[in-house]
């Protein structure tokens, strides 16, 4: 199939890593120009290395600024000359008790993973007016139809299916689709490294980090194991290539069968 991805110019925010990572990867085969964002500088910089072939163009954001993030958008079409893809990747978790759940954290959590990724679309919406095209991808969660008791995670990936679908309806008489993908647990850093989801697992269920890592896959996932990172970039890549243009405001699941939702 005949994506029609090729010369698009294509934003991956948290590119530096994980699915970020994966999918600028994805994009980088299918032939489109890369503009890539996280505070990661380090990381993007060997992605650019890696990726030779492919025009990629990478800056140092925050995404929970609004400064950081309009001035990268502005050397984006300064550098391309059109923008045709977003993708709201960035995003992080934690697993901590409710009773006490910092209203810090909250808030810190809602700047990344629900204002950011609006922030990014109104700022994108111009270009693809301009275009007369556009497609937006907000990186959700299962977590998002079904709670895993992540408090500001959960409730805030349910947010970004409504503003997928509220952007949806908004955007689709400019020629503009926007969806959400929904992964199950993939396996990246944010559950392998240092402080992240697997210590955080080890430290609730009292097992060693690498068991209890593979148990919560055995227990809770339909195939048993962790989604790889790229079988969530070829989600983000169909719905915002040619041949789906027409799918508009859905949320797909890609989490193994994890999910039983229909929403
Ligand atoms: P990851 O930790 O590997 O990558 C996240 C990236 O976001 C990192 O490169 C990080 O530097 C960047 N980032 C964090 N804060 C930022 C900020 N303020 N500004 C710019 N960049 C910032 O995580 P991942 O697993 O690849 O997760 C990517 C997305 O997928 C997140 O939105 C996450 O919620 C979602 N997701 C992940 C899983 C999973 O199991 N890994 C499951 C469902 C959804």
């Amino acid at each position: 199939m005949e994506l029609g991805l090729e010369g698009r110019t294509v934003i991956v925010t948290g590119a530096a890593s994980g699915i970020g990572k994966a999918t600028a990867e994805a994009y980088a085969k299918e032939g489109a120009n890369l503009a890539l964002a996280d505070i990661n500088y380090d990381g993007l910089k060997a992605l650019k290395d890696e990726l030779k072939d492919t025009k990629v163009y990478i800056e140092k954001v925050d995404v929970t600024n609004a400064e950081s993030c309009k001035t990268f958008v502005d050397h984006v079409y300064k550098e391309y000359g059109r923008i045709d893809v977003l993708v709201n990747n960035a995003g992080t978790a934690k697993i901590m008790d409710l009773a006490t759940f910092p209203e810090d954290v909250f808030r810190k959590h809602s700047e990344l993973m629900l204002y950011a990724p609006v922030r990014f679309i109104q700022l994108c919406i111009p270009y693809f007016k301009e275009n007369g095209w556009g497609s937006v991808v907000n990186m959700a969660s299962m977590f998002g139809k079904q709670p895993g008791g992540l408090l500001s995670y959960d409730s805030i990936k349910a947010a970004d299916i409504m503003i997928s679908k509220d952007y949806a309806n908004y955007c689709a008489p400019f020629n503009v689709n926007v969806n959400a993908v929904c992964p199950g647990p993939v396996d990246t850093p944010l559950w392998r490294a240092k402080g992240q989801l697997g210590d955080q697992l080890s430290e609730a269920t009292g097992m060693e980090k690498e068991e209890a890592i593979k148990w919560y896959a055995k227990t809770n996932i339909p195939f048993g194991r962790y989604a790889k990172p790229e079988e969530i970039a070829n989600a983000a890549v169909f719905l915002s290539s040619e041949p789906a243009h027409y799918i508009n405001g859905v949320a797909l699941n890609v989490d193994g069968g994890m999910v039983k939702s229909t929403y």
